[in-house]
């Protein structure tokens, strides 16, 4: 019987909504054997994530998911199975956190020129964990204060790029989030390709890039990817020379279209990045 992964989730220390523990017993009931935690630039959850899969008996990797910046455009790159005491990584990835408190506090100016008021404080009443703001926090107070029907209407109406809310930032380079991630000791992967908008050229001269800094994979199966996607993306990764991961994107029971550990398996065709930690 083969070994089920899921390497891409969320928890309450970014913008998911349930604490490290929640997320590991929810993956063991859902037949997970191998599972990553991988909040958004933070790696405070990765301790209490890792007591609680080894109480569940669940294998544990190591895991974040970084925010870029690449041709002005917002691209994720997660890292897998890494030191998470790495002072490189540790400092940049506080780097970001800052620079979230900026945006957030620019984020409420948009918004009050927008008759919405206040929304800083009211996005604070949704995070628990006070080093990381996102935007998410922001879209689950507008929606529970009756600015719209869901998040998906939130950020397609206020805070998505383009929209009157929306705050350009500048993260990290592709070069430093790579060079943090394998300076750590582990694996560099592009986060759900398929949700970026970049022309044919765009996305061949990213992953050539990527991969010359050091990335070794991407992510092929994903709760962000259309089951055509998981096709498409398996013959670029077999094209790049890339491994391949998957993983839900799994931020909350009542938000999340894939629940943790429901995704199928890998097509056959793909080098799953896991072989690379010894697992078949
Ligand atoms: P941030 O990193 O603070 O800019 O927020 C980005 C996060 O917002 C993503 O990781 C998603 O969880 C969430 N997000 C982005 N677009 C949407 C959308 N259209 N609907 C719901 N959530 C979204
Ligand atoms: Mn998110
Ligand atoms: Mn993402
Ligand atoms: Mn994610």
């Amino acid at each position: 019987m083969s070994l089920h992964f899921d390497l891409h989730c969320h928890s309450s220390f970014s913008d998911g909504v349930l604490p490290p523990e929640e997320l590991a017993l929810r993956a063991k009931s859902h037949g997970v054997d191998v599972w990553a935690l991988t909040d958004h630039d933070e790696l405070n959850g990765l301790s209490d994530a890792r007591r609680a899969a080894q109480k569940a008996g669940l294998d544990f990797i190591t895991g974040v998911e970084i925010s870029i910046t690449w041709i002005g455009k917002t691209i994720h790159i997660v890292g897998l199975n890494f030191d998470e005491n790495n002072p490189a990584l540790v400092n940049g990835l506080a780097t970001l956190r800052q620079g979230r408190k900026d945006r957030a506090r620019m984020i409420d100016a948009r918004l009050s020129d927008l008759g919405m008021h206040h929304t800083y404080e009211g996005a604070l009443q949704y995070v628990a964990n006070p080093e990381l703001i996102s935007r998410t926090h922001f879209a689950r107070y507008l929606v529970d204060i009756g600015e719209g029907r869901d998040l998906n209407d939130i950020f397609s109406r206020f805070l998505a790029e383009g929209k009157p809310a929306y705050v350009p930032h500048q993260w990290a380079t592709l070069e430093q989030a790579v060079s943090w991630i394998t300076g750590a000791g582990g694996v560099a992967v592009v986060a759900h390709p398929g949700r970026y908008h970049l022309s044919d050229v765009q996305f061949d001269v990213f992953f050539n890039t990527f991969k010359e800094l050091g990335g070794e994979a991407i992510e092929v199966v994903t709760g962000s990817h259309t089951p055509d996607q998981y096709a498409q993306y398996a013959n670029v990764a077999n094209q790049y020379g890339f491994m391949a991961s998957m993983g839900s994107d799994f931020h909350s029971v009542k938000e999340s279209r894939i629940d943790l550990g429901m995704l199928p398996d890998l097509p056959k065709k793909v080098v799953p990045v896991w072989k690379k930690w010894g697992y078949v």
